[in-house]
């Protein structure tokens, strides 16, 4: 058994070991604040347990491992529904941003420690109301004030922002300079005067995101992440900074397992669904694809493990992969008929056909729209000329809006 192979089922036999106390069954019935309570209690196990920080440098208190002892970890504690969605990007891109960009090393220490043990939260604060899948088009005004910085505009689309202690920002410092080179990146207290959180209730009944103002937010310089005006590159490092993440072939929808019971359970024409030749198409289609998707995985972990990069084929996992769940979601629902009616917001997306249906088109936007995924697999991998970018080179200010 390879050693890769021993820690997965180290870390799976830890995870069984708590799931009573923090997983899918335990979360049932509880409220947001109760949930994230136990989020945070989980994160606390999970760190005294050693599987925080797991590929992170040993004096920010991390475990110094490999992205791959990281991803196996992550692939083995999806099965359990444990309460982690409110950390993820948390932990996910501007804590490692800030212990990689801040110069202020006891400072970032004392977060990172929190942060892992799920005392503090932090934000991503790059999206605006016209500004996200081009995020360079950001209008957020960042103005020299004194030694400091002072900050007015909105952000969008804030994932917890209602919780976060801190926040990682993109702003535009200089409007007379072509878009990418305009902008510089931060950190900012999210208690700070001036910052005002307003969450926005999405189809599904959620509140996770939103919208975030900015009015005279003060700033000191140290803040500052990047030169004045480098901020798309750290922006972009921030994107980049998992090369690969756990990734699930089901979208993070149900798995193939539920439907084939459900169309055990219903009938169709007087017979078990499961004899109809359309259900039976519909589940050997998506089988296939999602073997196919695994076999992505399976061979990005494999370049990682003879220490290369994984490719950008990456990008066809998330495409794919929610878009079947949606396909998969919608003949669930139109299996059960009325019945389908009965929707309740706070079942889990894993095993729930509503609830995963009526929240794919938020996984078809966030963390890549699915047009840009395309864009991205028609550049990268098919090698087809880039996209037409007609206010390239041209100064901010003067790109018609
Ligand atoms: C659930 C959720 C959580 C999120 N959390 C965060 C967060 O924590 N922090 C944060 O900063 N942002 C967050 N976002 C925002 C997210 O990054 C953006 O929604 C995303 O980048 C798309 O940007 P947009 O909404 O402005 O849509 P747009 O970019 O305006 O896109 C609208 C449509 O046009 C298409 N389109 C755009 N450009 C092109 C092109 N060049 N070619 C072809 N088609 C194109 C898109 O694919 C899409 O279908 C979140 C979004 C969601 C839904």
């Amino acid at each position: 058994m390879s050693d890769i192979a021993q820690y997965s089922d180290r870390a799976n036999a830890w995870l069984q070991s708590v799931a009573g106390e923090f997983g899918s069954v335990s979360r049932k019935g509880l409220n947001e604040s109760e949930d994230l309570a136990l989020g945070r209690r989980y994160l606390k196990a999970r760190f005294d347990a050693g599987y925080a920080g797991i590929n992170w440098p040993v004096e920010f208190g991390g475990q110094g491992m490999t992205h791959i002892e990281k991803v196996a970890f992550e692939t083995e504690e999806m099965k359990y529904g444990m309460p982690t969605s409110y950390f993820g990007i948390s932990l996910g891109m501007p804590v490692p941003i800030m212990m990689k960009f801040c110069q202020d090393k006891a400072f970032v220490r004392e977060r990172v420690l929190k942060a892992m043990q799920g005392e503090e939260i932090w934000c991503q604060l790059f999206s605006e109301p016209a500004a996200g899948s081009d995020l360079a088009g950001l209008r957020l005004r960042a103005e020299q004030d004194g030694n400091g910085w002072k900050l007015n505009g909105q952000k969008l689309w804030t994932s917890y922002a209602q919780y976060a202690d801190y926040g990682v920002i993109v702003a535009r410092t200089d409007p007379s300079a072509q878009k990418h080179k305009g902008l510089t990146y931060f950190w900012v207290d999210m208690k700070a005067p001036g910052v005002t959180v307003r969450p926005i209730k999405l189809a599904g009944g959620d509140s996770h995101v939103n919208e975030v103002f900015f009015d005279d937010v003060r700033i000191d310089d140290s803040h500052r992440l990047s030169p004045v005006g480098g901020g798309f590159a750290v922006a972009m490092a921030t994107l980049m900074i998992e090369r690969y993440v756990a990734t699930d072939s089901a979208g993070f929808g149900p798995h193939l397992d539920l439907f084939v019971s459900l169309a055990k359970d219903l009938r169709l024409g007087g017979k078990p669904a499961i004899q109809d030749g359309r259900i039976r198409s519909a589940l050997a289609r998506n089988y296939a694809m999602r073997n196919s998707l695994d076999a992505i995985t399976a061979r990005a972990m494999m370049m990682m493990r003879a220490g290369m990069d994984p490719g950008p084929e990456g990008s066809l996992n998330k495409l794919v992969s929610v878009r079947s769940r949606q396909k998969l979601s919608e003949l669930a629902i139109d299996l059960q008929g009325t019945d389908a009616l009965l929707f309740d917001e706070h079942a889990p997306t894993q095993d729930n056909w509503q609830t995963s249906w009526i929240n794919a088109p938020t996984g078809r936007i966030a963390g890549g729209a699915d047009e840009m995924l395309l864009n991205t697999i028609a550049e990268k991998i098919l090698g087809l000329p880039q996209d037409y970018r007609p206010d390239k080179g041209v100064p901010f200010n003067q790109i018609p809006s």
